[in-house]
């Protein structure tokens, strides 16, 4: 009885760990493909949507979204920009407008 318990849990165990993996895979695949989101993978060289500047090869997070999710910091015009060259909204650059968020509403 030990055992089929043991056998069972471990086949759950596994079933869990493919279908996260097939979400994972699923998600990765679909923002590739539309190259847009925070899944997928660019393999594409990216410029800075503002100025034009390449991004740096080797890339250095500024904050934790870059760490988690790439994208990196324009070192000419300070814009941020996801790995997709996309501009990050509200995370600085030329369209932001600072202590706005701060001022509202209170
Ligand atoms: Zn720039």
């Amino acid at each position: 009885m030990g055992d089929d318990f043991a056998v069972i849990a471990v086949v759950a165990l596994g079933v869990v760990m493919a279908l996260e993996l097939a979400a994972g895979t699923t998600l990765v695949i679909r923002d590739t493909i539309r190259r847009r989101g925070q899944w997928g993978i660019n393999l594409r060289p990216v410029r800075c949507p503002e100025c034009g500047e390449p991004a740096p090869v080797v890339r250095r997070p500024r904050n934790r979204r870059q760490a988690l999710w790439g994208g990196c910091t324009c070192e000419v015009c300070g814009t941020e920009y996801d790995k997709w060259g996309e501009p990050v909204p509200g995370a600085g650059g030329r369209d932001a407008e600072p202590g706005a968020a701060a001022d509202s509403g209170v």
